[in-house]
């Protein structure tokens, strides 16, 4: 299957690259340049960033490349969507001959979104160390503690929060604004609440502009405390197009004690440093296993690691989630330990790391102690 997706990616680009010289020409994709090309088990997903006033005269080359994509062999569904995050370029980019081109324009400065006050990312370098179920977790739990919450699911090839939080109700769409599900006490959007699971991913209507883009701007928010984004594994555009289109407070990185996981966790925070988006610190997910039965703790996967590994970079230890059956379970029931057991180990770690966090972004990202 990943051979054949392979294929499917260099036939699109093919295909792209086609279009592009055509342009050369005609008016085709107008200076649009590849952002990514993501093939998943024959579902295609381009997105080209465009400057943002060619975006709606441009919508009709998106559709015909995005026809032309679905009728490449091997491809089930096609999306293509236009992300507008590049400034339009000057007047003159065509340089004359023997001139220097024209300096490209300066990437636009991230933006306050209307309403929000904070915007915390949770990241991890890796998958499966439980970053989704850190996001939910504290999401749910700062809700708790009285703060209007959002949280957000940029995990838009993955959504994982649907499952997570037991709903899968669709959006409600006013004029082109959709309105967050509400579950937990917390303001959700997930790309799995606007596509079936395992189905084609198909975004229309009033969405063309690339997907987090739309998340940001076209999802009515309201007034929040806090925004949780939920951002994909590793290091990838949508942390880049996040960073760019968004003041976003801090990150968090979620990290499991092992070596390679806290690896990939040391790249993140580089990757934070990078694109200016200040890391308020490192939380270790399935810290240590603690027996349902006896109580008996294990450190099974040598506890600490991130702990240590956060002071060697500089920054702060959040705290420890143990590993805990209950977790899973509940995470795969759509409830949330925090809501289905606050009292529980699970549920107090989540609230203690939650209360933290509040204080930290009270005091202006910096270490409350
Ligand atoms: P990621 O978002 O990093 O890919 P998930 O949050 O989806 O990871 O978690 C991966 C799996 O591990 C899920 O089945 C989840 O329920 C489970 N899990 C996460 N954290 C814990 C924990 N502390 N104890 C037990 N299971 C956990």
């Amino acid at each position: 299957m990943p051979e054949k997706d392979d294929a499917i990616a260099t036939a699109v680009r093919r295909l792209l690259a086609n279009f592009q010289s055509e342009d050369a020409q005609g008016e085709i994709l107008g200076g649009a340049d590849i952002e990514g090309v993501l093939v998943r088990g024959g579902l295609v997903q381009v997105s080209l960033a465009v400057a943002r006033e060619r975006a709606p005269a441009l919508e009709q080359a998106r559709r015909a490349v995005e026809a032309a994509i679905a009728r490449l062999p091997g491809v089930t569904n096609a999306t293509v969507v236009l992300t507008a995050h590049r400034a339009a370029p000057a007047a003159t980019t065509a340089a004359p001959a023997g001139r220097p081109a024209a300096p490209r324009p300066p990437a636009p400065r991230p933006q306050p979104l209307p309403g929000v006050g904070q915007v915390i990312a949770v990241a991890s370098g890796k998958g499966g160390v439980g970053k989704s179920t850190v996001s939910v977790n504290l999401a749910v739990a700062l809700a708790r503690s009285g703060l209007r919450v959002g949280l957000m699911d940029a995990d838009i090839y993955g959504p994982s929060l649907p499952r997570m939080l037991g709903e899968n109700r669709r959006p409600e769409v006013r004029g082109d604004r959709l309105i967050p599900v509400q579950a937990w006490g917390v303001s959700t959007m997930s790309m799995g609440f606007l596509v079936e699971e395992d189905s084609a991913v198909i975004w229309r209507g009033p969405m063309i502009m690339g997907a987090v883009q739309q998340f940001l701007g076209q999802v009515e928010w309201g007034m929040l405390d806090i925004l949780v984004v939920d951002l994909p594994p590793g290091t990838g555009d949508i942390q880049l197009t996040l960073s760019q289109r968004v003041k976003v407070t801090g990150a968090v990185v979620v990290s499991t004690p092992q070596d390679i996981a806290l690896i990939d966790a040391r790249r993140a925070v580089k990757m934070f440093e990078k694109v200016e988006i200040p890391v308020l610190g490192v939380i270790e997910n399935m810290s240590y296993f603690c027996c349902p039965n006896c109580g008996h703790r294990s450190e099974i996967f040598g506890h600490g690691g991130a702990r240590a590994e956060a002071a060697k970079l500089g920054q702060a230890f959040l705290g420890e989630i143990p590993l805990l059956p209950e977790i899973r379970a509940l995470s795969d029931a759509g409830t949330p330990v925090v809501a289905a057991a606050p009292e529980s180990e699970a549920g107090r770690a989540f609230a203690a790391i939650a209360a933290g966090l509040a204080q930290r972004l009270v005091a202006g990202g910096k270490d409350p102690a």
